[in-house]
């Protein structure tokens, strides 16, 4: 299954997170906001470089940016992912306002207008929720249950679309994915799901956080059943049946770490093997619904889990049945209906589940919301403002460069031996850099958006999407497809196509410019870019090969020594944390935390090669008073500068393979010699690391 970026909303992703607000933001009359941007001026002189040097870089933005109230946690890309909304927004309101307006031009107005109506959404609601809820009430029998999921997967969101722990829709998960073992092809695949908790841990855990977060679960379950017009007594017991049905499927799930394991979840069967799992589901009738094309198999990712969907299917009656259904509909379209029930659900998934206290405005979730269901036809607008021919120009050629780097990075590594050498840098010279945007952009014209009912907007743009990852299935691949939109703020490494991505909307400052110097790019974005492309060599990554290939090309005694050195790093991050209460696993985080530090070491050694080219000095100051080699250092340390929340701290920490921010800094930067060169750091003070951990 593809993964989504699991933090903001997993592909083997870097998240750099859209975490942005300024909460009291009326209409731009004034232009764009100012981006930030590392300025010595911010460095916090009282505090030791060589301690923390997170502190040492972000202390001073931190105390002047504290978290706004609709936000989880706030990062010095919040200007950015401001700046970004804002362009789309202008889009969406020219062409709101031009009544001439056709094809995506008019699509993207109609549906700013279907968004921005709170009083039509408010007064709407129950009428627009009211078909869906009565084909619910048409499951009479277990019969039914087929016919009525394949309409909810098709009109609701995503069941294409996995994360690190299952795929968030009703049951069960089903789309396209490619093979394992023969990546050209496009193969079905069923995922884990039917779970609406970020993960296991908030089904089965036992710490008393977790009990208090599931008695808050039950009450929203409640309260938005309530709100879509059922009795209160009945809400009641409705919602401890939600939770007993998910808490199955949670119990016959396979963890995340489990999960990062590609042979664990490529498990092939036959439509008569899941007929023979599951003979209480028409099989049939959901594919024939879905539209998907008869195929020889299909990669269940979680065999276990269909034992639970049959026991589920066997033991519960229709009418449990329709009040899961019905759960997950309401569930699922509170963000397109009125005020009050998208507040009963944020203030269990956005408050309780990360400590955010308010929404964002209006507008700002309908920017949100366009950009994630018609993001191709707003996407063209953004790089048209946004990204000119010269950023894309120059960052290609740093993506080439640390490609380039990584490539005599392989040459020279001491512990790979030269058959697995040639291998992964046949594989290296085989990945396709994307950079921007797409190459074509997707045609949105079957989907129907009107200027009055937003759910409706939101059902149509699903079922298109829905379709549209159907078809894929038994097609070859399509490596230039995006999985992220252009205004996006992240970036995505894609071990299957073997290709690494920069959406436009990442290559902003505080990450790039290209009127920047090359000492402040490489540490921001180089490091970006350098993470992505180490990707390709992580836990994961390392088990496919230059086609895409679920396929061993290591030599054992090769991979000894890489597991071995890549254990450096997971004891390293598998620590305590005292002030959420909670233990990184570094087994969870091995792949990112790998990224991060092979792909700092390769933007440095960028650096290095630049200035020699240029027969500069990296350890002389230069204007600023600072050597390149330290602003490369404060770049860095700056592009990741922010503040979490403790409950959104947690639920990351659980369910998400990055490490918090500060840890991206400090960790991979004391495993660095050229770091203790900057700042003369000694052996024994925090930031020198020892052993220091290397694999890339
Ligand atoms: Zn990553």
């Amino acid at each position: 299954m593809r993964r989504s970026c699991a933090f903001a909303g997993g592909s083997l992703i870097l998240c750099v997170s859209a975490f942005a607000q300024t909460p009291n933001y009326t209409p731009i009359s004034g232009g764009l906001p100012k981006l930030e941007k590392f300025e010595p001026a911010m460095v916090d002189k009282s505090k030791d470089a060589c301690s923390d040097f997170y502190q040492y870089t972000c202390s001073k933005w931190i105390a002047a940016h504290p978290i706004p109230p609709d936000m989880p946690s706030t990062s010095v890309d919040l200007p950015l992912f401001l700046y970004n909304q804002t362009i789309l927004r202008q889009a969406m309101e020219k062409a709101a306002a031009d009544r001439q307006a056709r094809g995506s031009e008019r699509q993207i107005g109609d549906f700013w207008r279907s968004c921005m109506d709170e009083t039509g959404r408010k007064a709407n609601s129950k009428a627009w929720l009211q078909p869906h809820l009565n084909t619910i009430d048409s499951l009479k029998s277990r019969k039914d249950l087929a016919r009525v999921l394949a309409y909810l997967h098709l009109n609701f969101p995503a069941v294409w679309e996995g994360d690190d722990n299952g795929t968030k829709a009703p049951l069960f998960g089903f789309g396209p994915t490619q093979d394992f073992e023969d990546a050209s092809k496009v193969v079905a695949a069923f995922d884990q799901g039917g779970m609406a908790l970020p993960s296991i841990d908030y089904y089965t855990g036992a710490a008393a956080r977790f009990q208090e977060l599931r008695g808050k679960y039950v009450q929203t379950v409640r309260k938005m059943l309530e709100l879509a017009g059922d009795p209160a007594a009945k809400a009641e017991a409705e919602a401890k049946t939600v939770l007993e049905m998910e808490t199955a499927f949670a119990r016959a799930s396979m963890d995340n770490v489990s999960r990062r394991d590609p042979h664990k979840i490529y498990n092939k069967r036959s439509l008569q093997q899941i007929k023979a799992a599951v003979p209480d589901f028409d099989w049939d009738e959901y594919l024939k619904r879905m539209g998907a094309p008869s195929v020889p198999f299909y990669i269940v990712t979680t065999p276990g889990f269909l034992d639970a969907v049959e026991q589920q299917i066997k033991t519960r009656s229709e009418e449990d049945w329709r009040t899961y259904l019905r759960w997950w509909t309401v569930n699922r379209a509170a963000k397109y209906l009125g005020t009050d029930v998208e507040q009963a659900r944020f203030d269990f998934f956005g408050t309780a589940l990360s400590g955010t206290p308010q929404m964002l405005p209006l507008w700002r979730r309908c920017v949100s919301s366009a950009d994630q269901l018609l993001g191709e036809a707003l996407g063209q607008a953004y790089v048209n403002i946004a990204f000119p021919p010269e950023s894309k120009q120059r960052a290609n050629q740093m993506v080439s460069k640390i490609r380039e780097t990584l490539s005599e990075e392989i040459k020279q590594l001491d512990w790979m031996g030269d058959q697995t050498r040639k291998q992964a840098l046949i594989k290296q010279d085989s990945t396709l850099q994307k950079i921007g945007y797409p190459d074509k952009w997707r045609d949105y014209s079957p989907v129907k958006i009107v200027p009055a009912n937003f759910l409706a907007n939101m059902n149509s743009a699903n079922a298109f999407e829905a379709h549209r990852q159907i078809r894929k299935i038994g097609k070859p691949v399509d490596r230039t497809e995006w999985t992220m939109t252009p205004a996006t703020i992240d970036a995505y490494e894609d071990s299957q196509m073997n290709t690494i991505n920069f959406p436009a909307g990442i290559l902003q400052l505080p990450f790039f410019s290209a009127t920047q110097d090359d000492a402040s790019n490489l540490g921001a974005i180089g490091m970006v870019i350098g993470h992505e492309a180490i990707h390709g060599f992580d836990d994961q990554g390392r088990k496919f090969d230059e086609k895409g290939n679920l396929r061993d090309w290591w030599n054992p005694e090769d991979a000894t020594r890489y597991d071995e050195k890549d254990r450096c790093i997971v004891d390293q991050y598998s620590q305590e944390i005292p002030e959420y209460g909670v233990k990184q696993n570094g087994e969870l985080t091995a792949g990112e935390d790998t990224a991060d530090n092979g792909g700092i070491h390769l933007a440095m050694m960028a650096l290095e090669s630049s200035y020699k080219s240029q027969g500069k000095p990296l350890d002389t100051p230069e204007a600023d008073g600072l050597t390149a080699r330290q602003r490369f250092f404060l770049s860095a340390a700056f592009s990741w500068c922010g503040d979490v929340r403790p409950e959104a701290a947690r639920t990351q920490v659980v369910t998400n393979p990055h490490s918090l921010p500060r840890f991206r800094v400090n960790r991979p930067l004391s495993n660095m010699p050229e770091f203790q060169q900057a700042f003369s750091c000694k052996q024994g003070q925090p930031m020198v690391h020892g052993p220091a951990c290397r694999v890339w």
